[in-house]
């Protein structure tokens, strides 16, 4: 190995560049070379690489976003667009590459490592927290603080004005965010995607606060891939039950930006170092995850196939708090 590269794909996630430095900075330290990709598989397929120094990573460990910048890349999908990406990085003699990015950053590894035989290691990098083979991923952290702090915002206005508040939050297709920001926020229910029944439970806690008198609620929904389901909840919700004033409030992009909290600065140092240092070692397409506070290994097709689920104990915490 003499020299690597490192890109950003997919959805970006506060950490990114933490992580981004730490790959660059521990190639330097082993005495390699090391390029930055710009736009993940977009750059790799226009050669859109730069150089980069122990110094251009400085300052960025406190950044949200990525420097490298992120992208989807329709085009990669396709084996001629991959080619054309394989011979760039032949052109600039790399030997691999780490992948900072979500599940499809992932496969799309895996498919041009089957084709052409270039080994990348992956550190998960997405606010879902949804990759099987590391307890957390990049982002997470830093968006369940952003969503927690925007909870606590809207239940001072919340109980000035005796409301009820549907607070969406992110999450593909699960629910993580919405569980552990909810709980954090104390919220009086969670409606994550793991548990249908959520709604029919809404309804009777909405109805046990009534009794006892609570003027205002808050309601954490995970948005389950489909931004602004909550209306559709909101609207069952205000059919079955009368007595709040609603309003909802969708999250959106604000968890996805922001300075990365310690414990994502930390993470993405960790498995930046630990990325680099498994690929000198000659290991391949596998995710770099921190599991019971080890580095771990995971393949690429574990790490994509499977789907952390959420924790049924966090889940039975959220429903006793919020008696
Ligand atoms: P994330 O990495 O956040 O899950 P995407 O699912 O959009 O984001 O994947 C990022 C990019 O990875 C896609 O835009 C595409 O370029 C590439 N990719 C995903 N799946 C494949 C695949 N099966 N084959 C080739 N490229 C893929």
């Amino acid at each position: 190995m003499q020299k690597l590269a490192v890109f950003t794909s997919g959805g970006d996630s506060p950490g990114m560049n933490a992580a981004i430095r730490a790959v660059v900075r521990t190639c330097v330290y082993h005495g390699l070379d090391v390029m930055g990709i710009v736009r993940g598989y977009e750059g790799m397929i226009d050669g859109d690489f730069i150089e980069m120094k122990s110094h251009s990573v400085s300052n960025i460990i406190q950044r949200g976003g990525t420097i490298l910048k992120s992208a989807r890349s329709e085009r990669f999908y396709n084996e001629k667009f991959r080619n054309q990406a394989f011979g760039n990085l032949k052109k600039h003699n790399l030997d691999g590459a780490v992948v900072i990015g979500g599940d499809g950053s992932f496969r799309g590894a895996l498919t041009l490592f089957n084709e052409t035989g270039f080994p990348m290691i992956g550190i998960p990098g997405t606010i879902d927290n949804d990759l099987f083979g590391t307890d957390f991923t990049l982002g997470y952290d830093t968006a369940i603080n952003t969503a927690v702090e925007a909870i606590d915002k809207i239940r001072d206005t919340a109980d000035s004005h005796d409301r009820l508040f549907f607070i969406e939050v992110m999450g593909r297709d699960a629910g993580f965010i919405a569980l552990r920001s909810g709980i954090a926020g104390g919220a009086e229910a969670i409606l994550v995607p793991e548990d249908e029944t959520s709604i029919d439970r809404l309804i009777k806690t909405l109805e046990h606060g009534w009794r006892r008198n609570k003027t205002s609620s808050i309601v954490v929904v995970a948005e389950a891939g489909q931004t602004g389901r909550t209306f559709e909840i909101e609207k069952e919700v205000n059919q079955r039950f009368s007595h709040y004033e609603t309003r909802v409030v969708i999250l959106g992009h604000m968890q996805r930006g922001g300075t990365p909290t310690t414990m994502d600065r930390v993470l993405a140092s960790t498995l930046g170092v630990a990325s680099v240092e498994a690929l000198i070692r000659g290991e391949k397409n596998v995710m770099a995850g921190l599991v019971d506070k080890q580095v771990t290994f995971t393949p690429f097709e574990k790490a994509t196939k499977h789907h952390h689920t959420v924790s049924a104990e966090l889940m039975r915490i959220a429903e006793i708090l919020a008696v």
